[in-house]
């Protein structure tokens, strides 16, 4: 075959995977894309929410035992019996619901694979998704991938009588109906830090009450919450809770986020749903990490520690910044940290991130990133998303090089 005719075929084929591309609106995400920025310029990098730091000692130390002395192979479908009645015990006393450990708890490939799965599972083509803008970038995606339609219901943003975003339980209830399959909710939420209260279960609740659909909770930061607050999940009210998927990871709970290592608790019928799909997308997960982290979780007061590190961390971050020309909002929770950049002078979240890595050699994430169309005026309120798990020399260091901005 000739040098042409082969490039015609390919770029046939090309055109083709385009018309045909189940996500033709989806590329890198954009931690990957601030990732790459960020090595390029060598910036100090706040973007993706991973600790610089090496996790706890023991746990490593658990992990090798685990590995040299095994088993090294498959763990069962549903995860390894002592890490589910270990995440059973830690869920009732966090969350304040009882799950079967055989029944109701399965050990999936991170919250991200937890959520895949639950999406995939409960998700029928035609459905509604209802998603609060700003989202994490999964959601929708996946929502598609199942054939449902994802419908987004905006926080509000900040505004001059309030610094921070605010959920809008009218504008959710009034979106969800008859076909809405599920709800997604995430609190402590990525990107806003924002956390549930007592009164957003009431509201929760009164909409439950009229209407049929399904709760999947993303609580991946719900050991990082600060100020000595309460920690509210839906898993605590039983009415929401025999509807409600928890998804989480110890991702964050143990400083781990490489190692993709997250779990699911549903009712019984729900997990059996649940489970199917799992069973097809990974079958089981690492068998001497689930092993070493089912040891640890039972000798170690680390988890309880949490809040008090990353509250440290970001009262350093909001010092640091009184000195720049960036101002925090409030953060109730999560290890992220949001700053107003509108003293930088420019209108896409989008370009001010990749400048400010670029010139200041910080990179950070646009919020814009986390809403449907990044590039419309609603996604961009001039703010910034900055990573504070990182070591305190590290946070000093980004400060240094943002007061001279
Ligand atoms: N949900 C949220 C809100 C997240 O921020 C992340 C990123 N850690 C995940 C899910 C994915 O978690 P994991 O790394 O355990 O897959
Ligand atoms: N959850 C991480 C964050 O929000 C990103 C994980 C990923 O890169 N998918 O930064």
């Amino acid at each position: 075959m000739n040098k042409h005719r082969k490039q015609q075929i390919f770029v046939n084929s090309n055109q083709t995977m385009n018309q045909h591309s189940k996500l033709p609106h989806v590329g890198d995400t954009i931690f990957s894309e601030m990732n790459a920025v960020a090595s390029e310029v060598n910036a100090i990098n706040l973007g993706q929410g991973f600790p610089d730091y090496q996790p706890d000692s023991e746990l490593l130390d658990a992990v090798c035992q685990a590995i040299q002395r095994g088993p090294n192979q498959y763990a069962p479908m549903i995860g390894v019996a002592a890490l589910r009645q270990a995440i059973a015990a830690k869920v009732l006393a966090l969350q304040g619901h009882a799950y079967d450990a055989q029944q109701e708890i399965t050990v999936t490939s991170g919250a991200t694979e937890a959520l895949s799965a639950s999406i995939l599972a409960l998700v029928h083509p035609g459905d509604d998704v209802v998603l609060i803008d700003p989202a994490y970038d999964l959601y929708a995606p996946v929502v598609t991938l199942a054939g449902g339609k994802p419908v987004r219901v905006a926080m509000r943003p900040p505004d001059a009588s309030r610094p921070g975003f605010r959920l809008d339980w009218e504008a959710i209830g009034n979106a969800i109906h008859e076909k809405t399959r599920l709800l997604i909710l995430n609190f402590p939420h990525n990107p806003t830090g924002l956390t549930l209260s007592e009164a957003d279960l009431d509201a929760l609740e009164h909409i439950a009450a009229k209407k049929p659909f399904l709760i999947l909770s993303d609580e991946a930061y719900e050991h990082i919450v600060f100020d000595g607050q309460a920690y509210f999940s839906p898993a605590s009210r039983p009415m929401l809770a025999a509807r409600c998927v928890l998804v989480s990871s110890f991702a964050k709970t143990l400083q781990i986020t490489g190692w993709k290592i997250g779990y699911c608790c549903a009712p019984a019928d729900i997990s059996k749903e649940i489970r199917k799909v799992h069973q097809y997308l990974v079958f089981s997960v690492n068998t001497p990490l689930q092993q070493g982290i089912a040891s640890f979780l039972g000798k170690t007061q680390a988890v309880q520690a949490l809040a008090a590190l990353y509250q440290r961390k970001r009262d350093r971050l909001v010092r640091g910044l009184s000195h720049t020309r960036l101002r925090p909002l409030p953060c109730a929770g999560t290890f992220f940290l949001l700053a107003d950049a509108s003293a930088l002078g420019m209108d896409q979240e989008k370009r001010t991130a990749i400048r400010l890595a670029k010139e200041a050699g910080v990179a950070t994430i646009p919020v814009s990133a986390f809403y449907a169309d990044p590039d419309a005026p609603a996604a961009n309120h001039q703010l910034l998303r900055f990573c504070f798990a990182k070591q305190d020399a590290t946070l000093d260091a980004a400060i240094e090089r943002l007061a001279k901005i």
